[in-house]
């Protein structure tokens, strides 16, 4: 990670930007607040460099959620600084168990291959439990829910009227280099969308693209990118394939490069949109010879 930039917008927030986006809040009684805490300990060695020189103790990281390029830095400045840190119940679980966001992706106790930094952090403890909506106590921060790409991701408004909305949107050449963006649940996300299509902020800071002050067509990009895996899941269930073969048929057609993480998580994420278009009632599934096979309703 090179040296780090940082964007000053007033009321007391700090944007570090970067691969991943984070803030650095001020709180009342003077201490900074995280807004993540960066992909690992070399983040976190940096942001806390940084905090010292500017004369400011960490209190507090609150965790939009567990993926390590959210929660990477938490375990060094944690044992740096004894500081909090906040998530939902959900994320929660996971930024003090890191072995279960492979295990999700994989779908079982996942290869070596899978165990690696960029699908876990470091374990660190979640010591402020918080609701996905509502004030974050003790601070003047608003948590907001954003599920969808991750179990209980949520946004951190400030009072300032900066909404930090974490992994909810990503910028139009991320979408094109990755068109499968990982997704848990895609009615979350699409009602994730409908809520920050309408949502009132002064600037919004999403992790992965630039910081925006109107979302609108950021929010119609992202949505536009999920209606289309969705197109291509129905288009290539017409002749009924087997699950193995309609994945296949899609990483082709999307042209997708596959490694073991980039399979894991495509792999999980189309298995999320199967479900949704199952929910809905457009794809059907059952068993033929031992293999799961995908069709359209008529
Ligand atoms: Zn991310």
């Amino acid at each position: 990670m090179a040296e780090l930039v940082i964007e000053d917008v007033g009321g007391g927030t700090r944007i570090v930007r970067g691969p991943t986006n984070l803030g650095i809040l001020e709180a009342r009684d003077g201490t900074a607040v995280l807004v993540d805490s960066g992909n690992d300990e070399d983040a976190g060695r940096k942001l806390l460099r940084r905090l010292e020189a500017d004369g400011l103790r960490l209190s507090l990281i609150v965790n939009t959620h567990s993926n390590a390029d959210h929660c990477g830095g938490n375990a060094f400045l944690q044992a740096r600084t004894g500081c909090r840190i906040a998530a939902t119940r959900e994320e929660a679980a996971f930024v003090e168990n890191p072995l279960l966001e492979p295990s999700l992706l994989w779908g079982g106790y996942p290869p070596a291959s899978l165990r690696n930094k960029f699908l876990m952090a470091k374990p660190s403890r979640v010591t402020d439990v918080l609701a996905p909506s509502g004030p974050i106590p003790g601070m003047e921060l608003e948590a907001v829910p954003l599920p969808g790409h991750f179990v209980g991701m949520i946004g951190v408004r400030t009072p300032g009227g900066v909404l930090f909305c974490a992994d909810a949107l990503a910028s139009a050449e991320i979408l094109a280099k990755y068109p499968v963006f990982f997704l848990y649940d895609v009615a979350a996300h699409y009602r994730t969308l409908d809520f920050l299509a309408s949502c009132p902020a002064e600037l919004f800071v999403p992790s992965h693209a630039a910081p925006v002050r109107e979302i609108g067509p950021l929010v119609e990009v992202n949505r536009r990118a999920v209606d289309r895996v969705n197109e291509v899941v129905l288009d290539l269930a017409r002749p009924e394939p087997s699950w193995e073969d309609l994945l296949a048929g899609l990483v082709t057609r999307l042209g997708i490069e596959l490694n073991h993480s980039q399979y894991a998580l495509v792999h999980a994420s189309i298995r999320a949109h199967l479900a949704y278009l199952a929910d809905t009632g457009a794809l059907a599934t059952r068993f033929e010879s031992g293999k799961l096979r995908v069709g359209c309703r008529p």
